[in-house]
């Protein structure tokens, strides 16, 4: 129910769902790419792009299809890709989807993707990381990972789905956090945590976002979003937007139970995040 800023079940994202379920019907009735004909998508899009401080915006049914479809455009049979040991299930599926040669670097370690970027012969190299890690908590080194990405001519492929919403000043996520920005980004976030919802989202360039209107696979064969979803996201951004205090509760209560929480055995992780790992132990425990 918290999800991240208290969104999910808030009056006047229920009511704006309510008026355009009236307005508009329960189904977005066909794929992605057919139902440009939802002026709430569209409207949402440009919503997420001009938070996230990038070009334009894609809409997706889940982080999960995002994240299948942003690595699998990018990478072909012939590209490598370098994904960080603790990425998110979806990203590692996504890598397998894409058929690409796969490498793993230890969890944010910045000089094992050097030297693996440095030893790649790939035309296409793509790096893809979580930005917040989902079992951790702690974020990854980006602008020491974009800085890698520019200097071998790799893509940089980050999902945010724990940081949009909550990074960043308005809550445009890790990019705006560590002030990033560059043509070779893709930027995933998810709507399913701090926006309170469900779906997701890519953000890009526009060549980018053309690239995967035509060719993701997960964008053209599946069914689109609800209209009412859509503009109860749109007002949920607007909400987040408008109301940093959701971000400073947020932070305040990670770090009462951080310093309040009294523990004997078990032990609590460092994280700068909502994300609160509590280290349990063995199975038994
Ligand atoms: C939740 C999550 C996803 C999946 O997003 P859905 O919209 O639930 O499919 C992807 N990546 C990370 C890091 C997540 O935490």
């Amino acid at each position: 129910r918290l999800a991240h800023l208290g969104l999910a079940a808030r009056f006047p994202i229920s009511s704006v769902v309510a008026e355009s379920l009236r307005q508009r019907g329960l189904g977005a009735g066909a794929s992605h790419r057919v139902r440009r004909l939802h002026r709430g998508h569209d409207d949402l899009e440009l919503a997420l792009a001009e938070v996230v401080g990038m070009p334009r915006a894609l809409l997706f049914s889940a982080g999960y299809l995002a994240n299948l479809a942003i690595v699998s455009v990018l990478a072909s049979r012939s590209s490598d890709v370098f994904a960080d040991r603790l990425n998110h299930a979806s990203l590692n599926d996504a890598m397998l989807l894409s058929r690409a040669r796969c490498r793993r670097y230890a969890h944010c370690d910045l000089t094992a993707l050097e030297s693996l970027l440095a030893r790649s012969m790939a035309a296409d190299k793509i790096v893809v990381t979580d930005a917040v890690f989902s079992m951790d908590g702690n974020i990854a080194p980006l602008p020491g990972i974009a800085q890698l990405c520019e200097r071998y001519g790799a893509w940089l492929v980050i999902d945010d789905a724990h940081g949009f919403g909550v990074l960043g000043a308005s809550g445009g996520g890790a990019l705006s956090h560590f002030g990033l920005d560059s043509p070779h980004i893709a930027y995933v976030g998810t709507l399913g945590k701090a926006a309170g919802a469900a779906g997701a989202f890519v953000a890009g360039s526009e060549q980018l976002v053309e690239l995967l209107i035509q060719r993701a696979r997960t964008y053209i064969y599946t069914t689109a979003s609800p209209p009412h979803l859509a503009a109860g996201v749109l007002k949920s951004i607007e909400i987040m937007r408008s109301e940093p205090w959701r971000r400073q509760r947020l932070a305040a209560l990670a770090e009462r139970l951080y310093g309040k929480l009294k523990l004997r055995k078990w032990c609590l992780l460092a994280s700068q995040t909502a994300i609160q790992p509590l280290i349990v132990g063995e199975n038994s425990e």
